[in-house]
């Protein structure tokens, strides 16, 4: 297998797997009194210190979730739901992960407010003059993710959060596909937005993340999730130490590694599409032009094929034809679409997303996996028409 789909998840670290069975040994409850709950609230703690002094933020600012789609939610809710009532738009980047977007659409409705969708580029890069366009005294919350996952376009986090600040509304910033990937991008000087972590995109394990929170915005937003007043009552519930501790081992790495990470992936990105324009019959297009991206994502389209056809015949190589949450579901990449691909145009497209899990030795197997795949599917469609 050559496993092309970081993006969606990636491999455990083994020092992560290490920490993480060190972990089973702390059974005591950390929200308790006793001495096992104390060794497990040390551990907790000593794990947040360090995650806040490797992100350069507040470790009062940190809220351990089940990862970044529960994270999303406590942020959005916990803004929308207790903003004045004159403040009755939502304003959200068009391409957001289905996380961020069903949950602007769910929380408007709860509180009755409406949501604007800002468009953006054919490369897909967000719109920021309609974001200027539309920011007033009515906006709640704005939420612009920093990278895309399906297409890793890299967006301006800085220049929208110049904007939020100067109207001080909350700027919620998906930042799961940016922080621990693209080294380049720094929590520290983005101190004002919510940002989140999810530890299953970081070669840690699956079911741990985590929400950063200003405390300048901590106290005027709702908590949705207090049960019994853990994380700040954003997050009540009893702490998962093997998650918040594989996070943080992850984390640790991911951040040290990033530059050298970085460096590797774009080789391997650059010759992938370089060999396959070369071994491929067909026509093949980088969807997002000459927008920056993460150095890992590749999103390609195939001219004339079906991206799910040209899928089920990879005999090597594992990628993913949308982002892997939506791809159950028959629907065309809503990012594409938003930046203008027809539906069948998005139909043909494909997600590469390189990582630890794969090395530059796999590139030319992985090439000759999709020109094979490709030729299989060609071949498939000559014979039926001929039939
Ligand atoms: N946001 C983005 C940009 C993502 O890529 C994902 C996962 O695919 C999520 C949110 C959801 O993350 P999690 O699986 O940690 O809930």
């Amino acid at each position: 297998m050559i496993y092309l789909d970081h993006n969606a998840s990636t491999p455990m670290l083994d020092e992560v797997r290490e920490e993480v069975s060190r972990s089973w040994t702390l059974f005591g409850n950390p929200s308790g009194d006793n001495s096992s709950s104390l060794m497990a609230a040390h551990e907790v703690e000593l794990a947040r210190n360090r995650i806040s002094n490797l992100l350069g933020v507040n470790y009062q600012d940190l809220i351990f979730t089940s990862g970044s789609t529960e994270a999303i939610a406590i942020a959005i809710y916990g803004i929308v739901l207790a903003a004045p009532v004159h403040r009755n738009e939502i304003l959200v980047s068009r391409i957001e992960h289905k996380a961020v977007l069903a949950t602007c659409y769910a929380a408007a409705e709860l509180s009755g407010r409406k949501v604007i969708e800002i468009p953006v580029t054919r490369s897909g890069e967000i719109d920021i003059d309609f974001v200027l366009e539309n920011v007033s005294e009515k906006t709640a919350i704005i939420c612009c993710m920093s990278a895309n996952n399906e297409t890793g376009v890299i967006q301006s986090t800085n220049e929208i959060l110049r904007i939020t600040n100067n109207f001080d509304i909350p700027l919620f910033c998906d930042t799961t596909q940016s922080i621990g990937k693209d080294p380049d991008f720094k929590l520290e000087n983005l101190r004002s937005m919510i940002s989140v972590v999810s530890g299953h995109k970081i070669y840690g394990p699956k079911g741990s993340g985590l929400a950063v929170i200003p405390r300048s915005l901590q106290g005027k937003m709702y908590k949705v999730l207090s049960g019994g007043g853990q994380e700040r009552g954003f997050r009540g519930g009893t702490l998962n130490i093997s998650g918040i501790l594989g996070l943080a081992k992850a984390l640790e790495i991911s951040l040290a590694a990033s530059e050298d990470l970085d460096l590797e992936v774009k080789k391997m990105n650059t010759n992938f599409l370089r060999a396959l324009e070369n071994a491929i019959q067909i026509p093949i297009h980088v969807n997002t032009k000459s927008a920056k991206t993460l150095s890992n994502t590749l999103n390609l389209r195939f001219e004339g094929v079906l991206a799910e056809e040209i899928v089920v015949n990879f005999r090597e190589v594992v990628a993913s034809r949308a982002s892997a949450c939506t791809a159950g579901r028959e629907e065309p990449s809503h990012v594409l679409l938003a930046m203008g691909l027809t539906v069948r145009e998005a139909e043909q497209s494909i997600r590469f997303s390189f990582g630890r899990g794969c090395s530059l030795d796999d590139i030319p197997l992985a090439v000759r996996d999709v020109s094979e795949a490709v030729d299989r599917v060609l071949l498939l469609n000559r014979q039926l028409r001929s039939f």
